[in-house]
């Protein structure tokens, strides 16, 4: 007890040494749901050739943008109300630089975007037209993203037009191929890399909640929201309506939960406490997903609802773990 807390002014601050350790874990990856194990082991080809956890994340989220059949992410992605497919992606590394873009069209790789934007210019976020504009000057190949299969499902939503976020509950968790999700209108691919030196990085890419409105932006692209890393720490990503994340600015909480000694589960469940208390009743007919990792090499995850998995991958493991949930 030292005069702070004795006042009863401010809590003690929490030590950080419980993270320390003599001799990095081993290069590892996470990412959120089935679909993680493929960008999981495209990763692993950067990490276990002795690359660095930013290109594992940028290459890892790279073949979920560019696989069509995943209709969260990237091309294929469900479009708009409009019928505009627009991409939300950032990415943040071990040094806590980081960047994003904000309803970008027309690029598939908007993770590499958001990296772009991280260490080619002053800012951090681009959204629209601007973002589009740089990476246009980038060097990135316009395309159209709406895919027939993606333009078939929301002419027939247009006949209801009823903007209604779909769970997760049965997905497809140990079929043989995981590609590409559940019967969800909306995911995102967090990962999560360390790699041989311990350094964290981290990034999120997703096409956002089906049929939203025009400039809708949900918790992907937002820093502290859908993705944090703290490379004293670790590093945390979410998946699910974004609207309940960012108001509890959900991936930073995570991260200081475990500086306070959380275990990476411990800390995504009290984050999707959070959520609870602030919205009872929405939060039962909703899926948000946390997933963590701390710089000891301990990973966890916790959800709303079933149905919400995550893929690891170290040198002696390649599997997709089913999260845990808070209702029964
Ligand atoms: N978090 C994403 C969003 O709100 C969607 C998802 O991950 O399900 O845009």
């Amino acid at each position: 007890m030292n005069r702070r807390n004795f006042l009863g002014i401010l809590p003690a601050i929490p030590s950080i040494n419980h993270l320390e350790f003599a001799k990095p874990p081993g290069p590892m990856v996470i990412s959120t749901w089935d679909f993680g194990k493929v960008a999981n082991n495209q990763s692993w080809k950067v990490l276990s050739a002795g690359g660095s956890s930013l290109d594992a994340v940028e290459k890892g989220i790279n073949i979920i943008e560019e696989d069509e059949n995943n209709q969260t992410v990237g091309i294929g992605g469900l479009p708009d109300r409009e019928g505009h497919v627009t991409l939300d992606a950032c990415i943040m590394d071990h040094e806590s630089n980081c960047g994003s873009v904000m309803g970008l069209e027309n690029i598939v790789n908007v993770i590499s975007v958001a990296r772009k934007v991280m260490e080619k210019t002053p800012h951090v976020i681009l959204v629209g037209d601007g973002a589009l504009q740089f990476a246009v000057d980038q060097g990135f190949k316009k395309v159209n993203l709406l895919t027939p299969k993606s333009e078939k499902a929301w002419r027939e939503w247009l006949k209801t037009s009823k903007y209604e976020p779909k769970m997760n509950i049965e997905n497809q968790l140990y079929k043989k191929d995981p590609m590409p999700g559940g019967p969800d209108n909306h995911d995102t691919i967090g990962l999560i890399a360390m790699d041989a030196k311990g350094n964290i990085s981290g990034g999120c890419s997703t096409s956002g909640m089906a049929y939203k409105m025009r400039g809708r932006v949900g918790d992907s692209p937002v820093i502290g929201a859908g993705l944090f890393v703290d490379n004293e720490v670790g590093a945390a990503t979410s998946t699910g309506v974004g609207e309940e994340v960012i108001r509890c600015v959900g991936s930073h909480l995570v991260v200081e939960l475990m500086r306070q000694g959380y275990t990476p589960e411990d800390a995504c469940k009290e984050a999707v406490m959070r959520i609870v208390k602030k919205s009872p009743a929405k939060s039962k007919n909703i899926q948000v997903g946390f997933l963590a990792l701390n710089r000891k090499g301990e990973y966890g995850a916790y959800a709303l609802q079933k149905g919400f998995s995550y893929a690891v991958k170290t040198s002696n493991a390649d599997i997709v773990i089913p999260g845990k949930y808070y209702y029964q």
